[in-house]
């Protein structure tokens, strides 16, 4: 049963289980937020898309004998997940150039990265999510060399398997963020959500970009994109 809320951010509420203290439910709302907080709106449905397509996503992962925090989805925009200390990283992948990394380096939008890029931020709103390098992220986080390295090496499975599940919803992945958490054992394990709003996903015909960025920069109705992605990933995995 849904106990007291232990945190509320800007794309999710989080609730204790009473009784069960190694759980958690994530309770996914409508608002979008975009340039840490600057831009914010609310979208009837959205909390409803996030939940079941990052639902769809993780248990495609699980099917790939990849494990994460994900239990199961509750409901619309509820599901159950392991209680882990997040890891203050934010584990960036890249296929594609697009966002921070054209204006911080200068690299043409669309420029392909072969092998894909890992990038490190270090999640603090406060300081805007500054990019670390690893010493950086070891100084800052209770992580380990061998630790940082799985982070990395899991972070690069998973881009290898969502490539081919969004190739098969006809979608080019062009990056993702991903955040790990400590399970009360000490194991790292992938936690937070996987949807369009931590991802660029591109049309593979069209180009059209289909995920937070319509939001970002006012491309159109967020709603029908991320309800488009929802059928074409349902169209792609098994149902439970
Ligand atoms: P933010 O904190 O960036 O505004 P959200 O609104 O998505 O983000 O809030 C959800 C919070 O829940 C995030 O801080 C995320 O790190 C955290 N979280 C996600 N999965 C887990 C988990 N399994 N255990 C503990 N915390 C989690
Ligand atoms: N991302 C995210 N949360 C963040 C920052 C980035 O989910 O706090 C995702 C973003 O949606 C994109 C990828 O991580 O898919 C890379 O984002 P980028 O560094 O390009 O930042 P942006 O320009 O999107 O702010």
């Amino acid at each position: 049963m849904k106990g007291s809320l232990l945190y509320e951010g800007k794309a999710k509420k989080v609730y204790h289980v009473t009784d069960e203290a190694e759980k958690l439910i994530l309770s996914y709302k409508n608002d979008a937020t975009a340039f840490n907080g600057k831009k914010k709106d609310e979208f009837e449905g959205k909390g409803r898309l996030n939940n079941l397509i990052t639902s769809r996503i993780f248990e495609y992962l699980q099917q790939q004998q990849l494990p994460s925090h994900f239990i199961k989805a509750l409901n619309d925009t509820e599901q159950l997940v392991a209680k882990t200390t997040i890891i203050p990283l934010e584990v960036v992948v890249r296929n594609i150039a697009a966002g921070s990394i054209t204006r911080r380096l200068g690299i043409v939008e669309k420029s392909a990265f072969n092998p894909p890029l890992v990038e490190l931020f270090y999640k603090k709103d406060e300081l805007d999510d500054p990019i670390l390098n690893d010493q950086h992220a070891l100084y800052l986080t209770n992580v380990n060399d061998k630790e940082l390295e799985f982070i990395k090496q899991k972070a690069l499975q998973v881009n290898e398997h969502l490539k081919d599940l969004f190739n098969q919803a006809g979608l080019d992945l062009v990056d993702f963020k991903l955040e790990f958490g400590r399970l009360e054992d000490g194991t790292i394990v992938l936690a937070d959500e996987i949807s369009p709003d931590t991802c660029r996903l591109w049309d593979k015909e069209t180009g059209e970009k289909m995920d937070k960025d319509v939001f970002r920069e006012s491309l159109g109705d967020l709603i029908t994109v991320y309800e488009n992605i929802l059928q074409r990933l349902e169209e792609n995995t098994c149902a439970k």
